[in-house]
């Protein structure tokens, strides 16, 4: 528990939120500024900072979670898939510090350009030499 984190707050339900499902390790909400229809939060309910410092059990709970909003979004909005997004570390746009998963709703023909980096600058990489550092 952190007392100055917005999530915790929201947790605790010192925060309003309009939540989408909760059980005793989660919760999950809409974004406040959604990019698509539909797009939530899930979150523990104990803070973490990211899947970096997250126990695997949290991680189990969390991504479980994904899979029950994913459906819940399908069957309730007509959302014809999701993206799954989760930011670790300021570097990587994280700018909650608390553990969250995004489930992006998508539409069909919803023009949705998900996220700008993505396959936006591929490069020509040695893939041998990033494998060789990664692998020894
Ligand atoms: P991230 O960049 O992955 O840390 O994303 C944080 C997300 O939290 C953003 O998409 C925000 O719109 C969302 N957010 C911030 N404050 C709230 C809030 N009070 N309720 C719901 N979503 C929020
Ligand atoms: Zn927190």
């Amino acid at each position: 528990m952190s007392t100055d984190c917005i999530f915790c707050k929201i947790v605790r339900g010192e925060l309003s939120s309009y939540k989408v499902y909760e059980d005793d390790a989660v919760v999950a909400f809409l974004d406040i500024n959604p990019i698509s229809p539909g797009h939530t939060l899930v979150v523990p309910k104990r803070h973490v900072e990211n899947i970096l410092d997250a126990d695997a059990e949290t991680i189990a709970r969390v991504f479980q979670a994904v899979q029950k909003v994913a459906k819940i979004l399908i069957e309730k909005l007509g959302a014809k898939g999701v993206n799954v997004l989760h930011n670790a570390g300021r570097e990587a746009n994280q700018e909650i510090m608390h553990f969250h998963v995004h489930v992006i709703p998508r539409y069909s023909r919803d023009d949705l350009k998900f996220v700008d980096w993505w396959r936006s600058n591929i490069k020509k990489l040695d893939l041998a030499e990033i494998h060789r550092r990664i692998t020894s």
